[in-house]
């Protein structure tokens, strides 16, 4: 738990957030600010601040975020009546990154393009 991380603080229930799925290793909430009609965010409740600071210890992490998004499709499929979506991570500040919590994007359906 970081004291200044928005995500550790959602996980650990001190700001409120709308979650669709939880599991031991993982939250998946709605974003805030939608840049498509679903849009969710795939968060280790572990803070890893990005990509370039993943250890291989948190390879378990990574394949269980693959999973959540398959997981993920069949619900937008029954939403939107395709299960195609957009994975994507923004890693580092250069490329987007504005909370320096690993989480990947969910996108499906009507995805702003300059997103
Ligand atoms: P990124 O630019 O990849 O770091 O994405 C951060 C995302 O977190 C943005 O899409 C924000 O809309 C979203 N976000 C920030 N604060 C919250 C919050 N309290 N609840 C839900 N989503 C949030």
């Amino acid at each position: 738990m970081h004291q200044d991380c928005v995500f550790c603080k959602i996980i650990a229930r001190e700001i409120p957030a709308t979650i669709i799925e939880e599991t031991d290793q993982l939250i998946v909430i709605q974003d805030l600010n939608p840049k498509a009609k679903i849009h969710y965010l795939i968060i280790p409740k572990k803070h890893i601040i990005d990509i370039q600071s993943f250890e291989k210890a948190d390879c378990c992490i990574g394949s269980k975020m693959f999973f959540m998004a398959q997981a993920l499709s069949q619900k937008i499929a029954e939403q939107l009546g395709s299960g195609d979506f957009r994975f994507q991570i923004n890693s580092g500040i250069k490329a987007g990154q504005r909370v320096f919590h690993l989480h990947a994007h969910i996108l499906a359906g009507s995805i702003q393009s300059e997103f």
